[in-house]
């Protein structure tokens, strides 16, 4: 059984068609295990067989802090998982300390992290070069943290979204790395997945997918779940 996880970012534009695309998903009939993610505000509002998570979460319970979210108020809206350090709040600040605080509060709460490594990573870096760079980012993200309560997303930021997949060798390779190196269960790869390769990376020893553009196409991401 394999860990397949949507990362709606933010999208669907409306609740109505956020709502049409869980519906959509429902109807399939899966071994994996599939968790969406959906913009916060979404959230209580998705009716779905599967499983929630959120795409961030804040390290403090409450205070002055706005527009942030907390664990404990995600989890009274059944989230199960959060992704933590992707790329793309990485770009826009996200510090491996405040990415540290966040894993925390997550387990805190019992929320599952799926801690995001591999922004940095260039195309054409070697494998040496890109287990230093993730060996660096994962020994800041996971200081005092527990590796077995968290899950590690592989995605080199050059593949995200760009149509351009890394290898499944390559992604296998650095999942086998993550996994032994850092005591971690599962890794998961992420980085311009579809219906088409997603068969590939689901055949090695990488334990899932972190899906972005593919999740909210309802046919494709179908597809892929039921792989
Ligand atoms: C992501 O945002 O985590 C991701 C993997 O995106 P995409 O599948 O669109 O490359």
């Amino acid at each position: 059984m394999k860990l397949i996880v949507g990362n709606w970012k933010l999208n669907p534009k409306t609740l109505k068609e956020a709502q049409k695309l869980a519906l959509a998903l429902n109807k399939a009939k899966t071994k994996n295990k599939v968790v969406l993610c959906p913009p916060y505000l979404y959230l209580p509002l998705i009716k779905s067989k599967f499983e929630l998570g959120s795409q961030d979460l804040f390290w403090q319970e409450q205070g002055a802090y706005t527009g942030q979210v907390s664990g404990s108020m995600l989890k009274q809206f059944k989230v199960k998982y959060a992704i933590i350090g992707h790329s793309e709040k990485r770009e826009v600040g996200d510090t491996d300390q405040e990415i540290n605080l966040k894993l925390k509060a997550a387990i805190a709460n019992k929320i599952i992290p799926i801690l995001c490594v591999g922004f940095g990573i260039e195309s054409g870096e070697d494998d040496e070069e890109v287990m230093i760079r993730i060996q660096n980012q994962l020994e800041l993200d996971l200081k005092d943290v527990d590796p077995s309560k968290v899950i590690v997303a592989y995605e080199p930021v050059w593949a995200i979204g760009s149509g351009k997949a890394a290898s499944a060798e390559h992604a296998e390779k650095t999942a086998m790395f993550i996994r032994m190196k850092f005591h971690i269960k599962k890794v998961l790869y992420g980085g311009s997945t579809n219906p088409t390769n997603a068969k590939e990376f689901l055949s090695k020893q990488i334990d899932g997918l972190l899906v972005g553009g593919s999740s909210i196409k309802a046919d494709d991401f179908y597809k892929m779940i039921t792989l």
